[in-house]
């Protein structure tokens, strides 16, 4: 049997590798500024305390300096204690002392910088001993440039870039010093190889963390932009669901379930008011009629034209029109009277009249008319507001029956 087995390409699978990790890391201009613009508060304070604590084991190095290079002790002092500690201090209270100004002035990577500047300083100041020192321990005392790799990649956690110039930096200090101080007699000799083999691979394992620690932070970034997306999204479509189940689908007026809820909550504020409330029910003549007559679409068309009028028509004051079901309509006003409710009706009616559809089958007119029903309600005198709704329907229907009785296309307010 034969087995066909593709060649391996290694160019090729650690290219895909490199690229899936780079991409990984990629993000767009404006969610790398986002992303910078959101984790600089944090990274500001990390810095602070960081920079604090190391200055601290920075200092603790000068015990190390008096046992290997004790003929450079004073430099040693000079660079520690006289030049970086201050400088590291004014850094520090000042950032601290200007912090809010800083953060919304300065861009996130003059800050990677200062940190990145200050992990060399560091290593410079090793390197200024070493080039200084005749001390024969010389090979031993450069392994101090591991825990500065380790400082600037993992625990200040650079970002990537300024955390590998940072290294290269360190790495050319190891080795140029190696190269510098080839005159000085040195017993130990044959660690410095080894030495420099151990800091390149600290350099590499930290890097490689300090780069996942990277992608890490902007892959929880990303989490964290899909879910607010993600959240806005929903919120989104709640409200039209919400809105969606609150409206009439063909005239796009209220429905019936919210008007039962405006008509409740407007019965609730009527006592605090201390103004009447009407309602009128409005109802088509002879719909069914038109529709016999011209159809189902057109009398849906019909339902259309009436319910955009009656919009237009409708008084300033706080009311809700909605489709109370079929070819009636319902409408609730709030803060009037009487006469006022009439007048309105009136309006409504007129302004049906006015689109002057043409409605042959029907005996009351030559156009498209309605019939309207009106009652009030000044105060709700039990204590159960049901009670108070249905009354007042009943009343608006009685109403709506007696201008249908009384020939159609008018107005009567429930006696
Ligand atoms: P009246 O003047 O007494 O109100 O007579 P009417 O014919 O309008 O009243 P009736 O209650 O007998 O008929 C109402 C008609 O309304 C019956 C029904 O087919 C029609 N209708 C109800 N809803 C719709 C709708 O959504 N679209 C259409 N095209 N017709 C509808
Ligand atoms: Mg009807
Ligand atoms: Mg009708």
């Amino acid at each position: 049997m034969l087995i066909h087995t593709e060649p391996v390409n290694l160019r090729r699978a650690w290219r895909r590798l490199v690229e899936q990790q780079i991409d990984g890391m990629r993000l767009s201009p404006d969610q790398m500024q986002r992303f910078n613009a959101g984790s600089a508060p944090d990274r500001f304070r990390h810095f602070l305390l960081t920079g604090l604590g190391s200055l601290v084991l920075f200092n603790l190095f000068l015990i190390s300096d008096w046992y290997m290079v004790p003929d450079v002790f004073n430099l040693a002092i000079a660079a520690r204690l006289y030049v970086l500690t201050p400088a590291v201090l004014a850094l520090v209270v000042t950032g601290y002392v200007v912090r809010g100004w800083w953060l919304a002035h300065v861009p996130p990577w003059v800050m990677e910088v200062l940190g990145m500047v200050g992990t060399m300083a560091v290593s410079a100041s090793l390197g200024v001993l070493m080039l200084a020192t005749q001390s024969e321990q010389l090979s031993v005392y450069r392994a101090g440039l591991v825990p500065i790799l380790v400082f600037g990649n993992l625990v200040q956690r650079l970002r990537f870039r300024y955390a590998l110039a940072s290294t290269l930096f360190n790495l050319g200090v190891c080795v140029g010093t190696m190269a510098l101080r080839q005159d000085l007699s040195r017993p130990y000799a044959v660690v410095e190889v080894p030495l420099a083999l151990l800091l390149v691979l600290v350099a590499i394992y930290t890097l490689v963390s300090n780069f996942n620690l990277e992608m890490d932070e902007r892959q929880r970034f990303l989490q964290t932009e899909r879910a607010y997306a993600l959240r806005t999204e929903l919120e989104h479509s709640h409200r039209s669901l919400g809105d969606l189940s609150n409206r009439d689908p063909l005239t796009g007026l209220a429905n019936r379930r919210r008007f039962d809820s405006y008509l409740n909550d407007a019965l609730q504020a009527l006592p605090a008011s201390g103004s009447a409330l009407a309602l009128a029910l409005i109802d088509v003549d002879h719909f069914k009629a038109f529709n016999d007559r011209y159809g189902h679409p057109a009398g849906d068309q019909c339902l259309r034209l009436i319910a955009q009028a009656l919009t237009d028509a409708l008084p300033p004051g706080p009311c809700l029109l909605a489709r109370w079901g079929g070819e009636e309509f319902a409408l609730v006003m709030q803060g009037t009277d009487p006469a006022d409710a009439m007048k309105v009706a009136e309006v409504l009616r007129a302004a049906v009249a006015a689109l002057r559809m043409r409605h042959e089958a029907s005996i009351t007119s030559e156009h498209v008319s309605i019939s309207v029903g009106l009652a009030m309600l000044d105060r709700v005198e039990d204590a159960d507001a049901s009670d108070a709704i249905k009354r007042l329907l009943k009343q608006a229907d009685q109403a709506l029956y007696q201008s249908k009785q009384d020939g159609r296309n008018q107005c009567t307010m429930a006696g």
